[in-house]
This record gives C-alpha cells, sequence and structure tokens, in this order.
C-alpha cells in the first residue's frame, strides 16, 4: 500500500529504449511474478501471479492530469513501469485508454511477458502503442536460475502467449534480452533464445546487461566483447543498448530533492545518470547527492569502481 504521499508518477526520465519518458507505477513494491536475479528494486516480496486493482484508474489518472500540468513541456511517451509487474494490474487496458484519451501521448508497457499466456492480458497490452516485453531465457534451467518464476508461470506458457499476442499485435515491439554472465550466457541458452525469436515480430531485440546493483551481489555484467559477438548471432534486428544519453534538459520538478528521492527509491543511480535524467548540472547533482547522504535519507555504494546511491522506499 502506498502512503497518501508516495508518488505513482516519476520522471520524466530519458528512457534507453523509449526517450523521455513519464513513468507510472501502480503495483506495490516488489510485487512481481518474478524474483529476477539482477532487479534493481530489490528483493519480491509478494511473487504472485493474482491481478488486482492496487489502486482505482481514476486516482491514477487524476495524478496523470496534475502531474501534466506543471509540466511545461510533455515527455515523448508515458511508460507503465516501475517496481513490479505492470501486467498484474486488472484494469489495464481501461488505465491505458485512460491516459491515452487524457494525454494524447505513446503508451508503453514494460512487461516481463509472464501473464501473456492470459488473454485478457494480452487484451489490455494490445490497446498499448509500444511493449517491452523481455525475454532472458529459453532453456529452463536459465529462466529458472535468473528469473526466480512463481510456480504458475512456465516458460513453455510465456513462449506461447508472446507468440499468441505478437501474431496480432500491430504496434512497436521491443524486446529485451538481460544477459548475466554464468546465468543465461551459455551456448545452449543463447541458440535456444535465437531459435525462439526467429519466429516472433520484433522492431528490435535489445541486449542489456546488469550494470547496477542487483538482488544478487555476485552478479557481473557480460562484456561488451561478448555482447556484440551475441548480437551479431542474432542479426540485424539486435541491438546492444548503452547507458542513456540526452542532451535534454526538460526538468520541470520544483522540488528536485522530492524528485530525486523518488527516482532513487525506484532504482540506485549515480550522480551522472541523474544529471542526465533531470537536466541538472553534474556540480548541483553531486551537491543535492552529498547533502542527502549527509541527512541519511541516501546511501552511497560504490559497485565495481561505480558510486551509486539509493533511497528506501516510503510506502509500507
Ligand atoms: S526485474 Fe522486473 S521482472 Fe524481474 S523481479 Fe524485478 S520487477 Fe520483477
Amino acid at each position: 500500500m502506498r502512503t497518501p504521499g508516495e508518488k505513482r508518477i516519476f520522471g520524466p526520465v530519458p528512457s534507453r529504449r523509449l526517450g523521455l519518458s513519464l513513468g507510472i507505477d501502480v503495483i506495490p513494491r516488489k510485487t512481481c511474478t518474478f524474483d529476477c536475479v539482477y532487479c534493481e528494486c530489490g528483493e519480491t516480496t509478494d511473487k504472485t501471479c493474482e491481478r488486482r486493482e492496487f489502486c482505482a484508474v481514476r486516482d491514477v489518472l487524476d495524478d496523470l492530469e496534475a502531474h501534466l500540468s506543471r509540466m511545461k513541456e510533455k515527455p515523448d511517451v508515458i511508460t507503465l513501469s516501475g517496481s513490479g509487474e505492470p501486467t498484474l494490474y486488472l484494469p489495464l487496458g481501461e488505465l491505458i485508454d485512460g491516459m491515452k484519451r487524457l494525454a494524447s501521448l505513446p503508451v508503453a508497457v514494460i512487461t516481463n511477458s509472464s501473464l501473456l499466456w492470459m488473454p485478457e492480458v494480452r487484451d489490455a497490452l494490445a490497446r498499448a502503442d509500444v511493449v517491452l516485453p523481455s525475454l532472458d531465457a529459453a532453456e529452463d534451467d536459465a529462466f529458472r536460475r535468473i528469473n526466480r518464476p512463481h510456480e504458475l508461470v512456465s516458460l513453455p506458457r510465456i513462449i506461447e502467449g508472446l507468440e499468441r499476442f505478437l501474431k496480432d499485435y500491430r504496434g512497436t515491439v521491443l524486446f529485451e534480452i538481460l544477459l548475466i554472465k554464468n546465468y543465461n550466457t551459455d551456448t545452449r541458452n543463447i541458440d535456444a533464445l535465437k531459435a525462439v525469436l526467429g519466429r516472433m515480430r520484433a522492431d528490435t531485440i535489445q541486449l542489456n546487461t546488469a550494470v547496477r546493483p542487483g538482488t544478487e551481489s555476485e552478479i557481473e555484467p557480460l562484456d561488451d566483447i561478448s555482447m556484440h559477438r551475441i548480437r551479431n548471432l542474432f542479426g540485424p534486428r539486435c541491438e546492444v543498448i548503452a547507458s542513456a544519453r540526452t542532451s535534454r534538459t526538460r526538468h520541470e520538478e520544483t522540488d528536485l530533492e522530492e524528485t530525486i528521492l523518488s527516482l532513487l527509491a525506484r532504482r540506485p543511480c549515480t550522480a551522472e545518470d541523474l544529471h542526465r535524467a533531470l537536466g541538472m548540472s553534474m556540480e548541483n547533482a553531486e551537491s543535492i547527492l552529498q547533502k542527502l547522504v549527509a541527512s541519511g535519507a541516501v546511501v552511497g555504494k560504490s559497485v565495481r569502481g561505480t558510486l551509486y546511491f539509493s533511497a528506501p522506499r516510503r510506502d509500507t
């Protein structure tokens, strides 16, 4: 549950894949069908396949309307994402329709693909302009090790659901595969992924690796050479995605510290991430971070020589 001050809307932030994205999070923290080893939001505390109306559609739309009215420029896209699996939201289709009517902006949904075997989830997702499904494994051992799914979620169900959904879906499809060394990078899994994705429509297949701290501390990102070797195996629609880089400075929030805390509660960021995400100078980002660390609101952690900052969530 959220406290009254808890924000459902965050950003806009530069998305690696979508441009400047206004994020909407309608799922309680770490309510998910998976418990991925690389999750930036911590361990899954409610592993479930039960779809629920965690908050009223009307309340989300009211928040969105108020947020947009404070922004001088619109973001490029509204993205349903956050610290849980968005397709667990029961009135997902109604929410997508409502956001499109309200904002006249494209709506994107980031999903782990786990519930696409449900016809009602496919119907809801079909209303989005962009769907970003992930599929980290097509071989059962790798799938269980890296995604640690709920018992009702199986790989054949995910693959069948994806195939059914993509057969009829007309929007943009940006697949993501997150590669973690020694979890899903063996030849068997890569060959299986190549075979499965070869049967599916996708505008791009984007390869990512864990650059931020995950649930398991021992996870290691895949090196650049291996990433590019796998990209070449997957063919021309596959790309390696780099850190978000944007020169745009569209931060419209009045309360910068609040915005930074809201961002850091969702995922660890470096000072440079904040500089890019919020259009603030590096000096300003570093000085606010120092202040927040000194007050105890934010903690810093060095991961392979890079300093990440995170803040505790302000929900229960
Ligand atoms: S990375 Fe996404 S799918 Fe995996 S546990 Fe975290 S929220 Fe769930």
